[in-house]
């Protein structure tokens, strides 16, 4: 939207408030906006500083931070830019509330909840949506999605002629950050959306204790469960995401059912569940997000009633390379791991082509270690995306790292977090 003609790109601040601040959000809305707008470009994404000279966000806000958009240069001028600043303060990270299988009825050995809920934006979500990286632009697509659907929802467009469901089906292997994902989709939903909703919740439905523990009560459980949503969702001024884990363990049943290899308790479970489903699509507030390990298991009438079905694949080599990166630079923020700069991948590709091209690289002498863990970093990417590892079985790599460098007898304990040591520690002999 643009005066002159030009494009202008919508670009999200997001301003974390600290846990007792007591100004008002408006107020720092303003006094974010203008100090925003006073910079000529923003890196994109970034974290700001400089604010803390103004004294009221001094002492109200913990950080400002500038959201990646789907623009194509890494920067923009503040021309090419419309702001908008998104001020929230997240709730504490153990404001868990648990559904339980039955009013009152509850089995000695029932103490797997169907559901839990929690507050949104939590405290233990933060930093969760960039932790998370994806080869494809699979975060910006479903960010998408959502505006998109809340454009056609301001526009009261007719539900005969365009409909959507709101539902979204993410399935790919284990460990590919697909709850992670959906967590923090509702985390960067409920600070996008703070602005039209007072409140939001996150509901996780557990289908497989759902549907295992309590199997010819499940129907009837379905149905309290989403009996429950629909009192949430209205209060309209809240938003609600539904988190249903590992759908296919829920709607594999009906399948089972019809080919006469399940019993119908399984068939009714589904039909409970697809018949609420329904029920919520005319539903503003509410966004339901279901993962899965096995789509093909997955009832075909539940995948139709998916709006987006995005495949998570195991991480590419530069996914990887920034998984492993980020383990690395936390190790080295936290002074476990010797300080060293780590290449960005742009950084590495670079160093890369050059010396595939030159044989070696021309970089100044104190460019050369960081070059050098660079491209074993890159070499050993290559190496786990030859065994198809995971995201999460990336992430514990680090500690099985540190793990036998201890065994090797290299280490005394690491230093405390807030040493500023530049003692070499468990740095030589990692990656
Ligand atoms: P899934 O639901 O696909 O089994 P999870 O959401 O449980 O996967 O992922 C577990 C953890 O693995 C995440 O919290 C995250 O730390 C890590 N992880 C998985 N995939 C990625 C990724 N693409 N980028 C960064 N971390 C990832």
């Amino acid at each position: 939207a643009s005066t002159t003609g030009a494009m202008r790109w919508t670009v999200h601040v997001e301003v974390r408030l600290k846990p007792r601040a007591s100004s008002r959000f408006d107020t720092i809305r303003n006094l974010v906006h203008s100090y925003v707008t006073s910079f000529e470009r923003l890196v994109l994404p970034s974290t700001l500083s400089g604010w803390e000279d103004i004294p009221e966000l001094l002492s109200s806000v913990e950080r400002i931070s500038v959201c990646e958009a789907q623009c194509p240069t890494a920067s923009l001028k503040m021309e090419e830019m419309v702001i908008q600043a998104h001020v929230y303060q997240p709730s504490d990270g153990d404001a868990f509330e648990e559904f339980s299988n039955s009013s009152g009825s509850r089995g000695e050995d029932d103490d797997t909840m169907a559901a839990s809920i929690c507050e949104l934006p939590n405290r233990s979500y933060e930093g969760l949506w960039d932790s998370l990286i994806y080869a494809g632009d699979i975060k910006m697509k479903l960010l998408d999605y959502i505006h998109a659907t809340l454009v056609l929802s301001d526009a009261n467009v007719d539900f005969n002629l365009v409909s959507w469901n709101r539902v979204v089906l993410l399935h790919g292997p284990p460990g590919t950050g697909k709850t992670s994902l959906c967590r923090a989709l509702g985390q960067k939903l409920a600070i996008r959306l703070s602005h039209r909703y007072s409140h939001a919740r996150l509901l996780e439905i557990n289908s497989h204790s759902l549907f295992s523990k309590w199997f010819s009560e499940s129907g009837k459980l379905v149905q309290r469960l989403f009996n429950n949503i629909t009192e949430l969702v209205e209060e309209e001024d809240g938003f609600v995401v539904v988190l249903i884990d590992e759908v296919e363990s829920l709607t594999a049943a009906r399948a089972g059912a019809m080919a006469g290899t399940e019993p119908s308790d399984g068939l009714r479970v589904v039909n409970a569940l697809l018949t609420q489903l329904d029920k919520l699509k005319t539903r503003k507030n509410v966004l339901i997000m279901a993962t899965s390990n096995l789509v093909k298991a997955i009832d075909t009438a539940f995948v139709d009633r998916a709006d987006i079905i995005q495949y998570v694949d195991l991480p590419s080599r530069e996914a990887i390379y920034e998984i492993l990166r980020t383990c690395l630079c936390e190790m080295i923020l936290k002074g476990i791991v010797a300080s060293v700069t780590i290449p960005t991948l742009k950084q590495v590709q670079m160093y890369e082509l050059v010396s595939k091209v030159n044989g070696r690289s021309d970089v100044a002498d104190g460019q050369e270690r960081s070059r050098s863990i660079g491209l074993r970093l890159l070499a050993l990417a290559f190496q786990c995306r030859k065994q198809g590892m995971s995201g999460r079985a990336l992430r514990r790599l680090p500690v099985l790292a540190l793990a036998r460098y201890i065994g090797l007898g290299n280490v005394g304990l690491a230093p405390g977090p807030s040493s500023s040591s530049t003692q070499p520690t468990a740095g030589r002999s990692s990656p």
